[in-house]
């Protein structure tokens, strides 16, 4: 049994209705169930974007709040994994420390294994060749096992024998869980007889096979909900990224049936700006996270959601400064900010996933970003700034979109109606660059000198050199 009590933590009106109020909840318990442990979580700080550090004895953790509900700090409460498979060896003699197998007979050892619960008899014990084997009953069936497996708690093949765990017809609904077994079946693989079950999964509609063992430990049960299986014309990145197929070759267009957005299949993108093949390939996944293929030629290192927010404010007819140097904002010091409106002295900041989590191969951990992130702001409100954030963890049209569309303090300083803002043109905007917009103005007027484009693009003409370079690659 899993259970969180939320109950007494401070709640704040939300809409027409409350919410838990998070930031005053700091320092407050939370009493818990998980599984066989009991105890109380604490509340130690709150971060932006629902974000809390819980602890648990020695240990803390921080964690979305919704991830809280859905019991993801089992890390905190159990050291490893073995943890799961809880054996109570109380009853066993011990002889110089050591489990004294020979005088076992007779004795019961209580279990916990993946949300099993159940009773191992011990009958017998016999020395065969140096290891030591266990006789046990279980279930009036007997098994034999070497003493060292069963300390390990490889006790599989004996709970996977006799008798299903679950019914036909059966509904386990726990967290993120909710199935109903169709059917069942006996399976032997590598010798051991393992138990299938058929589901119906209550919350997506799709129905597969899973081996008993893994009903009670996995989080959803069904793979379509883990996101481990595709159904097509539902799940598929055709259906639900369809973004993405204008950066597949036709060689590999087959996987937009095939895979979902965020699929580790690797690919050689073409780029859907200026068609080149990357020579290097990508995961799906990235390309769907970064909303790019940072094309070799092309790309001019503005990210998706950096143009994203500049057009957004172009519409707004807001012109704004992209990455301001110390000719506009002369106290700057070392610090990059993302964008400057010289005629309101605002400094917007467009932050991405690393600003929120910890992102794998980032040159910066969660804890000096925000380090970074703070001083940075302190500096700008210490020069008479106005600082807003826009959070832009997800390159995708409708999360940038409600961020923009629910963000008070924007709405306070850039007044605006969801119907003045085209959002379809904003994520169209993304897919231009500049870097080839100069190639194609070369490509167009041969006779055009970098200079004269140095001029015309307001760019340095060293910086046109290299972009026209890289397409002559
Ligand atoms: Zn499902
Ligand atoms: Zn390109």
């Amino acid at each position: 049994m899993r259970k969180l009590d939320l109950t007494k933590l401070p709640r704040k009106p939300y809409g027409k209705t409350s919410c838990i109020d998070w930031e005053a909840s700091v320092g407050c318990l939370i009493p818990f169930v998980f599984d066989e442990v009991t105890g109380y979580l604490k509340i130690i700080n709150h971060l932006k974007g629902n974000y809390i550090t819980i602890s648990y004895q020695n240990k803390s953790k921080t964690l979305r709040t919704s991830h809280l509900c859905a019991f993801k700090f089992r890390d905190l409460i159990y050291k490893n994994k073995r943890r799961l498979q809880k054996f109570d060896l109380s009853n066993i003699p011990k002889k110089n420390n050591q489990y004294d197998w020979v005088h076992s007979i007779g004795k019961t050892i209580p279990f916990s294994w993946n949300g099993r619960k159940g009773t191992l008899l011990i009958v017998g014990y016999q020395r065969k060749n140096g290891y030591g084997y266990l006789r046990i009953q279980y279930e009036k069936q007997e098994y034999q096992i070497r003493n060292i497996n069963l300390l390990n708690g490889k006790i599989s093949k004996i709970i996977s024998y006799g008798k299903y765990h679950y019914s036909i017809g059966q509904t386990l609904i726990e967290q993120k869980k909710d199935i109903t077994i169709l059917e069942r079946k006996k399976v032997k693989q590598s010798n051991i007889l393992r138990k299938k079950y058929k589901y119906h999964c209550n919350t997506c509609g799709y129905e597969g096979w899973i081996d008993e063992t893994l009903i009670a430990i996995s989080t959803y049960a069904c793979s379509h909900c883990a996101g481990k299986v595709v159904i097509k014309g539902k799940t598929d990145i055709k259906t639900e990224a369809p973004w993405m197929i204008p950066y597949f070759q036709k060689k590999d267009a087959i996987l937009l049936n095939t895979e979902r957005k965020n699929s580790n299949k690797k690919i050689y993108p073409i780029c859907p700006i200026c068609g080149t093949i990357r020579k290097t390939p990508m995961q799906i996944s990235t390309i769907y996270k970064y909303h790019s293929i940072h094309c070799p030629k092309c790309s001019d290192n503005v990210s998706y959601p950096e143009k994203f927010i500049l057009e957004f404010f172009k519409q707004l007819n807001v012109s704004l400064i992209y990455q301001p140097k110390k000719t506009e904002l002369p106290w700057c010091g070392h610090y990059f900010y993302d964008f400057y409106d010289p005629k309101k002295n605002i400094i917007i900041e467009v932050n991405g996933m690393h600003h929120y989590q910890e992102v794998k191969h980032y040159n910066r951990t969660l804890q000096e970003t925000k380090v970074i992130d703070q001083k940075k702001k302190a500096l700008a409100l210490k020069n008479n700034m106005q600082y807003i954030v826009i959070d832009c963890r997800y390159s995708e049209l409708n999360y940038i979109r409600n961020v923009l569309l629910n963000h008070k303090e924007l709405h306070k300083i850039y007044p605006f109606h969801e119907n003045e803002i085209d959002f379809y043109q904003c994520e169209q905007a993304t897919m231009k660059s500049l870097s080839y917009k100069i190639y194609m103005d070369k490509k167009k007027h041969p006779t055009i000198t970098n200079k004269e484009l140095a001029q015309k693009y307001r760019m340095n003409r060293g910086t046109i050199g290299k972009i026209l370079n890289k397409f002559h690659e």
